[in-house]
């Protein structure tokens, strides 16, 4: 049984930063979201692969105790991501987006996964996370994150899957792109009338913003001293925060704002080191410490 199921990438990066460069190391939006997510609950995902995929990757995934069933490995090659970052670091440059095995993707959710309650629709083809909606029994919360390549590309499928989730994510360049306005709130007033009840907008190491009807609440990000890489920040944050609620099994205001701290405290990690080598070792006394010190920090 799983607590929560991911449909996103698994795919290989190669990510430039000031710190350094990384070439073909393992990334993708349900690989962080899934490892993030395994500090509170189980994970399943749904995702593709090709045959260049590493057995220690896989045994990485495993090794957190993330369900495989759903994960498909055909011929070919498994998808790929290049993107640099500048010393504002909250926004990658992308040099290329090799999708390979993506396009033959049908996201089929296996029987067992279908009965999922949380789920969430990482970072993908709007097309996939659609059909993995339609998979799905009796879905409770789902969570869906998308991306500028997506906005630019298949829109008009975004938008039918914005109308299906409980919670859209958008980090505050895609907010604006995607709504066309310089104004958050706006942005996320708009995206509210899309369907969902609430909708978080992520502003990189500043933090993130909870919208609800008639609600708002601003959660501080952590001044981390060390760091390399954000790749992969905005899906631990997710992954930590749907994990969170999944552990719950209740979702209300108090515990959603709880939920984005966790999802901070994770994402905070994974920018210290490149790929997953950071949030792969972690564990969850350094996390429960570091929700605390976020405690001390809003304190005023
Ligand atoms: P983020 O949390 O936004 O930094 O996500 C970074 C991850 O997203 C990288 O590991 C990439 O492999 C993955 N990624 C990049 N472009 C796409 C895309 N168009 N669709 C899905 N995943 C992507």
């Amino acid at each position: 049984m799983i607590d929560v199921l991911i449909i996103g990438t698994i795919g290989y990066d190669t990510v430039e930063t000031p710190f350094g460069k990384r070439d073909r190391v393992l990334g993708g939006s349900a690989s962080y979201a899934s490892v993030a997510a395994s500090f509170f609950s189980k994970p399943g995902i749904v995702a593709i692969v090709g045959d260049d995929f590493e057995e220690q990757h896989k045994q990485l995934l495993v090794s957190r105790n993330i369900s495989l069933h759903g994960l498909k490995q055909i011929a070919g090659k498994t998808f790929a991501w290049g993107g640099k970052y500048e010393y504002d670091m909250n926004e990658a440059k992308t040099a290329f987006t090799d999708l390979n095995t993506l396009l033959q993707f049908d996201a089929h959710v296996p029987e067992e996964y279908r009965n999922a309650k949380f789920v969430f629709l990482a970072n993908t083809d709007p097309v996939l996370q659609l059909k993995v909606i339609e998979q799905l029994k009796e879905p409770e919360f789902i969570v869906m994150d998308t991306m500028n390549f997506w906005i630019q590309t298949k829109k008009d499928d975004l938008l039918k899957v914005i109308a299906k989730v409980d919670v859209l994510l958008l980090n505050d360049g895609e907010a604006r792109m995607l709504f066309n306005t310089v104004n958050l709130l706006q942005a996320a007033q708009q995206a509210l009338q899309l369907g969902p009840k609430y909708v978080i907008i992520k502003k990189g190491e500043h933090g993130a913003l909870l919208f609800s009807e008639g609600k708002h609440f601003n959660a501080p990000g952590y001044p981390l001293e060390v760091i390399k890489d954000p790749t992969g920040c905005g899906d631990c944050f997710a992954g930590g925060f749907v994990g969170y609620i999944a552990r719950h099994k209740k979702v209300d205001e108090g515990l959603l704002r709880k939920a984005i701290v966790y999802g901070s405290v994770v994402a905070s990690f994974n920018a210290e080191d490149f790929s997953l080598d950071r949030i792969s070792r972690l564990t969850s006394n350094e996390i429960e410490k570091r929700f605390s010190e976020m405690r001390e920090i809003r304190e005023f």
